[in-house]
């Protein structure tokens, strides 16, 4: 099982698509389990779709880190 740390890692590249199937499966796993996880997804999706609609093909590097921030704010501390 992926943690929340690695999704979000990945995040990125799942939603660009960028992403072996195997490794696609586990995020939707994990997805499928995590609310946080759910939200930040659909947060960076947004996000990106905002950004994205702006000004073209800029990746919006400051907003993610942002959010990422905010994200791990949220996060129960786990074990690894
Ligand atoms: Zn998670």
């Amino acid at each position: 099982m992926l943690s929340c740390k690695h999704l979000v890692e990945q995040a990125s590249d799942y939603i660009d698509d960028e992403m072996t199937m195997g490794k696609r499966i586990q995020v939707k796993l994990h997805l499928f389990v995590c609310v946080s996880c759910r939200r930040y997804l659909k947060q960076l999706k947004l996000t990106i779709a905002m950004m994205s609609r702006k000004n073209h093909h800029e990746a919006p590097e400051a907003m993610c880190h942002h959010l990422l921030k905010e994200y791990q704010k949220t996060l129960p501390k786990q074990g690894s």
